[in-house]
């Protein structure tokens, strides 16, 4: 059967707000001047809606993905009546700035692997890292993230805060332009070695979280 949906322009004066501030952020962190043909925000209002434009059933925490030049969101009005989340405009801010950083990631890339890469600078950039989680291994972001689920999102998300503590975000920046034309992992492992001067392993990052987080 036809997947059909009716959509109507809309205005909203705090989407907008907030998706100005994330571009602006955004286009500062991937030093992309992305001025014309910005992304479109597509509002969804249910769970139900969500799950036919999605594709399929999608879990409750569920609240924003994107997709080629466009993002979707489920409407702030009802977060918190079709998702797990407490609705707060920070909470929404960074569901905004997170997925517009894919957006981005593809452009500078070409791509949106590695996972652990994307995800990962998604939910750094975004604030979305608890810093106050306490990580006393990292041992799963690198895997397929299909084994892992969510666990990769702020396991990524925490080894992109090391990197960036340790190497500064312009670093992080270069290894993204590098990773244009990607095409395997044995490269990903070779740029991330001539870059940050190690091997894309599990010990190098808890290496990194040793000497960053061990209280005195
Ligand atoms: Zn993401």
């Amino acid at each position: 059967m036809a997947m059909i949906f009716k959509l109507t322009k809309h205005s909203d004066n705090l989407i907008s707000e907030l998706f100005e501030k994330a571009i602006k952020e955004l286009i500062s962190f991937y030093k992309f001047n992305w001025v014309q043909n910005q992304p479109k925000v597509y509002i969804i209002d249910s769970r139900e809606d969500i799950n036919s434009v999605y594709g399929k059933d999608t879990q409750d925490w569920l609240i924003g993905w994107s997709d080629g030049r466009s993002i979707y969101l489920l409407n702030p009005e009802n977060i918190e009546k079709e998702s797990n989340h407490k609705y707060s405009d920070d909470l929404y801010f960074k569901l905004i700035k997170h997925e517009l950083s894919h957006l981005f990631y593809k452009l500078v890339t070409n791509t949106d692997k590695p996972s652990w890469l994307n995800e990962g600078v998604a939910t750094y950039v975004s604030g979305q890292v608890n810093e106050g989680t306490d990580f006393s291994n990292l041992s799963k972001f690198l895997e397929d993230p299909k084994e892992v689920g969510s666990a990769i999102y702020k396991e990524a998300g925490f080894a992109l805060l090391l990197l960036s503590k340790e190497f500064g975000d312009e670093k992080i920046l270069q290894y993204i332009k590098e990773i244009k034309g990607y095409r395997t992992s044995d490269e990903i492992r070779l740029k991330f070695q001539s870059v940050f001067d190690r091997d894309l392993t599990y010990d190098s990052f808890n290496m990194l979280l040793k000497k960053h987080y061990t209280k005195e």
